[in-house]
């Protein structure tokens, strides 16, 4: 039984072709992969910017790492090297590859790592470009966990300067629970953001897979079911969980997860500025700061993988209007 549900738009194969047999990696960034050296070619223009930038970061932080290893005077500042290290991650991230969503994860954690940063001393706005890029990887009990972690230690501001290791602390947070996040201390939408796809990623999987049982169940035998049942999900959530695999009747867990995702969106547009409002924003026409249209893109990204809930929050902030 093959558990591959991919319901992220991340490249798994060649740059140019896709094809996933016999890759090499770019002999500039080494994170791009082809088939051969005519399709490299091929994707030279698309590829170039990035590529550049990831060997660039890649060279300068080699240069850093050597001279501290040898104990050895070097130009560059920790500041600059974090800066370059995070750099080196986002343009990995840029690729929209699993393996340089992968990497680019692990250059952010050492920056968090290395940087000391926690809630309130975010430079880069780190906690964002980590929730993303898990989200986009499919983690999604890693990116809920993370964000858990980073909202809970926000709300102890004092805990914060002792508090080095905070990615340390995650935990397997279910999904399903209540929302418990401390809104009121949120003013980063992009936190909330994911934790309301997340939910809604859970809900559309449980309807459809009620519907498929619906459709096919009185006809079919109880193991066929629950191969076709175990192919529909696209939440790694539900993959992970056998109770919610095996059930043939989700309606009560939908009913929670409406009422979850109605709650925090509610929560989510008195804290800021209306999600809606934002995603249509996500304009090259419109004039916002570069900060704001990097955080726009990526997540706007993240809104594409989940087909329907874009829809789905349209319909809830045209609800929400009726009862104003
Ligand atoms: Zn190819
Ligand atoms: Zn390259």
């Amino acid at each position: 039984m093959s558990n591959t549900t991919v319901t992220s738009r991340l490249l798994d194969g060649c740059g140019h072709c896709g094809k996933t047999e016999t890759l090499l990696p770019c002999t500039g960034c080494d994170a791009m992969l082809y088939c051969n050296q005519e399709h490299q070619a091929a994707h030279v223009e698309t590829h170039q910017q990035c590529c550049k930038s990831i060997k660039k970061c890649r060279k300068y932080c080699q240069k850093y790492e050597e001279a501290s290893h040898q104990n050895l005077p070097v130009d560059i500042s920790l500041d600059q090297y974090l800066d370059a290290r995070m750099s080196w991650g986002y343009n990995l991230a840029c690729l929209l590859t699993t393996r340089g969503h992968e990497e680019a994860i692990k250059h952010y954690m050492e920056v968090l790592r290395l940087g000391r940063l926690g809630p309130g001393n975010s430079w880069f706005n780190i906690h964002r470009f980590i929730a993303w890029t898990l989200f986009e990887l499919d983690k999604d009990h890693d990116c809920y966990d993370f964000i858990t972690a980073w909202v809970t230690a926000a709300c102890r501001e004092s805990d914060l300067a002792e508090d080095t290791m905070l990615y340390t602390r995650f935990r397997r947070a279910s999904l399903l629970e209540a929302v418990e996040l401390p809104w009121k201390s949120i003013n980063d939408i992009r936190l909330v953001a994911p934790v309301i796809l997340m939910k809604l990623k859970l809900l559309f999987d449980l309807q459809a897979m009620d519907t498929t049982t619906k459709v096919v169940g009185p006809k079919v035998p109880l193991e066929i079911l629950d191969n076709i049942r175990f192919y529909v999900p696209s939440s790694s959530v539900i993959l992970a969980n056998p109770e919610l695999l095996r059930s043939n009747d989700h309606s009560a867990t939908i009913v929670i997860l409406q009422q979850q995702t109605r709650s925090l969106y509610k929560k989510a547009t008195e804290v800021r500025v209306h999600l809606t409002k934002e995603l249509k924003q996500n304009d090259r026409h419109s004039i916002v700061s570069r900060h704001i249209k990097l955080d726009l893109e990526f997540s706007h990204n993240c809104w594409v993988v989940v087909p329907g809930a874009t829809d789905y929050i349209n319909k809830l902030q045209a609800e929400m209007e009726k009862y104003v």
